[in-house]
């Protein structure tokens, strides 16, 4: 054979057994828009992209996947920072077909497609006034969020997404269905309470709701050089033993063009306070009053159903990415004072945001039962780069990482792998801990000992 004849691969030709969905392929029209994932910085050409419409067409895909020795991607909501749901030449297991969500409001439960987003969720049970802690965004997927932990605005009543999972049917490396509960599969339950996409694709997750009758958001803007000022007084208010029904942050921005923004804000560097209260809009003002005293420029408070409270900071793809975080277990003032001055070097104007958001309350409960230790941190200190050119990549991404270097001094050296891009095996370690991620190896070397599912927050097969 001739070397510049190469053999296709079965990326290339052929379709799963038994496969029911679509295959895409380079060259199909709509390949090209299958294969965009959030981060503009990702560009990459998979072999094909099996989009699934049922459990049975995941476990073909797999097995397809595996026989031929490919790459296997898995996406849910295409949001990862890192581009780990898309594969160059491998075969991608596209799952935004399975969006299905079914709400029984007497027994509180919701069954949720392994596709769907937090959109699909939150409108399905809004009309019960149900809920759960899903994502600040309504646009990331249910499965990718909340099997990597799942931080959220009301995660210091309720806990993290995770907190909330009744069971999961997952779809193993050898294309076999398996189901993970509190009496079935235990250990892969443990594990998959933060420890990603590691061990199968899951196929749908049945979640615990709580009532939700109230849901209140209010934004508070004022000129950056107030930083330093507004940070010390969120973070009192928090450390004074603010409800858990308040969650929400306090970040450096460039100032939006929304109507509760006062024009000369916009488009200024700013610091702001986001708080969504589990409660009314009298229990919010009531909770966020040492932030009232400080006169806000812009502000807006607004009571809302809770599934439009969560698409209204939905972030708009197409723009480039690149994150970190990390843990504080105190925020003194020196470490407030580091990290308002190197919010100056924030990619500016940009969707950018420079955030600390307060954890506790529900989210530091039971914090030893599962894989994720650094729940118990008081902080987390979060950059979230976002620009349009690729001009400033080396800019921003130095930004990033200079706020990580600022704040190690006060940093436990936990971080939270949702919150972060590929940063390494030790980052990966830092976010389970040794002990944790030795066992998470072990469910791992059951499940999946090739590591076949090995595109995300990877934890090697032991
Ligand atoms: C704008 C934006 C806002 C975000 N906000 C938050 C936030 O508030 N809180 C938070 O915790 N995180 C947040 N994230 C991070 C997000 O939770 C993770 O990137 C998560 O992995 C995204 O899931 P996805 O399905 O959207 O992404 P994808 O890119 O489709 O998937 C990412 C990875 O998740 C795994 N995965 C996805 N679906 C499945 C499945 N069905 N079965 C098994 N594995 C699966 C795979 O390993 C895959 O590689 C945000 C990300 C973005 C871009």
């Amino acid at each position: 054979m001739s070397d510049t004849i190469s053999r296709p691969t079965g990326a290339q030709r052929g379709r799963p057994d038994g496969f029911g969905g679509k295959v895409l392929r380079a060259g199909d029209p709509a390949y090209d828009e299958a294969r965009v994932v959030f981060n503009a910085m990702i560009d990459k050409r998979p072999g094909m992209i099996a989009q699934c419409e049922s459990a049975a067409d995941v476990a073909a895909a797999v097995r397809y996947g595996v026989a031929e020795g490919l790459e296997i991607a898995v996406r849910g909501g295409g949001h990862s920072v890192a581009g780990s749901s898309v594969t160059d030449g491998g075969i991608v297991i596209d799952l935004r077909k399975m969006t299905s969500v079914q709400v029984d409001p007497d027994a509180r439960l919701a069954r949720v497609a392994g596709g769907a987003t937090w959109a699909n969720l939150d409108s399905a049970c809004q009309p019960y006034w149900l809920a759960t802690t899903g994502g600040r965004v309504s646009t990331t997927g249910v499965a990718g969020l909340t099997l990597g932990g799942g931080s959220g605005w009301l995660e210091r009543k309720f806990g993290l997404a995770c907190d909330s999972l009744v069971s999961v049917e997952l779809i193993t490396a050898d294309g076999q269905l398996v189901i993970a509960d509190e009496t079935r599969n235990t250990e892969l339950f443990w594990a998959l309470h933060g420890g990603g996409g590691n061990f199968g694709v899951a196929t749908s997750l049945t979640f615990k709701l709580r009532p939700l009758t109230s849901m209140t958001i209010a934004m508070l803007f004022w000129p950056a050089d107030a930083g330093v000022e507004v940070t010390r007084r969120y973070r009192d208010l928090i450390e004074a033993g603010a409800p858990e029904e308040l969650g929400g942050g306090v970040f450096y921005l460039t100032g939006p063009p929304e109507d509760f923004v006062p024009l000369h804000l916009q488009g200024e560097r700013l610091i702001g306070v986001a708080a969504l209260y589990a409660g009314t809009e009298a229990e919010t003002r009531e909770a966020i009053a040492p932030m009232l005293d400080l006169n806000p420029e812009g502000i807006m408070i607004d009571e809302l159903p809770y599934v439009a409270i969560q698409s209204a900071l939905d972030d708009p793809p197409g723009f480039r990415n690149y994150w970190s975080a990390e843990h504080l277990n105190e925020f003194p003032d020196v470490a407030i004072k580091a990290f308002s001055d190197r919010a100056a070097e924030m990619p500016y104007p940009s969707p950018s945001q420079q955030m600390a958001v307060p954890w506790g309350g529900a989210v530091a409960r039971d914090a030893k039962k599962w894989p994720l230790p650094h729940r118990t941190a008081a902080w987390v200190i979060h950059p979230f780069g976002v620009w349009a050119d690729e001009a400033d990549d080396e800019r921003g991404i130095r930004w990033a990482k200079d706020v990580c270097d600022d704040l190690k001094p006060w940093a436990t050296g936990a971080v939270y792998l949702n919150f972060i891009g590929d940063e390494g095996q030790d980052r990966v370690i830092a976010g389970f801990g040794q002990e944790n991620y030795d066992r998470l190896r072990q469910v791992k070397s059951e499940l999946d000992p090739d590591n076949v599912f090995h595109l995300n927050q990877n934890i090697r097969p032991a």
